[in-house]
């Protein structure tokens, strides 16, 4: 089933374009990332989805339907940091979260526990780390065990650790069948926590899908040799290359399908051609290089 699925959508602020007619569909039990720089409109797409914003045209439903608001109920979500009182304990601000949205007043341990903040429950909120603030922001979005989660930017300011402690805690959602769906301009975070991906671009939606298969790197093969015009002819004769690069400093980088890449055959093909190497070395290609192929 597909939990959230947006037709056509676009948001204008005046003359800035934030979303240009973005589609896409979030399958149950996925960890989705919308992942794009700053200004993308992650933020803008979230916002519509829970209601904060009206999309000037395109529409999208919720669990197959029209959105209404016992849909949102089952929508957990951690827009921007929430307002919790610093003199009042961790608990105690869940609890007046509870209130506030009409859930979870029941759920307060269990959510407690989930994020590992049962033991400082009674501590002030004044007193917790960065991590631990964005923990009890989390509880609060689990309040009343929704089906979905929508985080923008869940790791924004924290340390390592924290962050490590936040991913960790989407990897268990994700495991207990949670739809998460996060915003994030770290590639590095949805190629880690992701299992799906839209990526965005000054509001175009560039590409959207499974993270393994978007982001399937190809086996990128590093040679050279003292003639290199030669050497890129006879690769080019090989049979499985996609595709053969010259690079400035004498490198002649081969491209072969994921895990294709036999670095003995090409060895061989290449002597027998009267080649010989002198660097032969298998590298994949970065996430990042290929985000920066997708993005610019
Ligand atoms: P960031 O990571 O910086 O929050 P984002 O990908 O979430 O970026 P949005 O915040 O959705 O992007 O912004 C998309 C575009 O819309 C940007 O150009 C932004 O300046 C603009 N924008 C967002 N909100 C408003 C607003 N209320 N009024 C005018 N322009 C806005």
């Amino acid at each position: 089933m597909e939990v959230l699925k947006v037709e056509s959508l676009s948001k204008d602020y005046g003359r800035i374009k934030a979303l240009k007619g973005v589609s896409f569909s979030v399958p149950e039990g996925v960890v989705f990332g919308v992942l794009g720089p700053n200004g993308s409109g992650k933020t803008t797409l979230l916002g519509i989805i829970v209601d904060i914003l009206k999309p000037t045209s395109g529409s999208f439903s919720l669990f197959g339907e029209k959105p209404e608001a016992r849909h949102r109920k089952k929508i957990g979500t951690l827009l921007e940091t929430p307002n919790f009182y610093h003199y009042l304990t961790g608990e105690q601000n869940l609890l007046i979260n509870a209130s506030i949205k009409g859930r979870g007043s029941n759920d307060i341990d269990r959510v407690l526990k989930l994020v590992n903040l049962d033991t400082r429950r009674h501590s002030k909120f004044s007193t917790y780390s960065l991590g631990m603030k964005q923990r009890l922001a989390i509880a609060a979005a689990m309040l009343g065990n929704p089906d979905i989660l929508l985080f923008d930017e869940p790791t924004n300011g924290l340390d390592p650790v924290g962050i490590a402690e936040i991913r960790s805690l989407i990897k268990e959602l994700h495991q207990q069948g949670k739809t998460i769906i996060m915003a994030s301009h770290l590639l590095d975070e949805v190629e880690k926590v992701c299992t799906h991906v839209a990526v965005l671009k000054k509001g175009d939606l560039i590409v959207h899908g499974n993270v393994d298969e978007i982001f399937s790197t190809n086996d990128m093969v590093e040679l050279a040799a003292t003639n290199k015009s030669t050497l890129v002819s006879v690769l080019n004769s090989l049979s499985g290359i996609v595709n053969v690069k010259e690079e400035e400093n004498g490198i002649v980088i081969a491209s072969f399908p994921k895990g294709t890449a036999d670095l003995a055959n090409i060895n061989k093909h290449c002597f027998e051609n009267g080649v010989v190497l002198n660097k032969l070395n298998l590298k994949r290609q970065s996430l990042e290089s290929k985000f920066f192929e997708l993005t610019n």
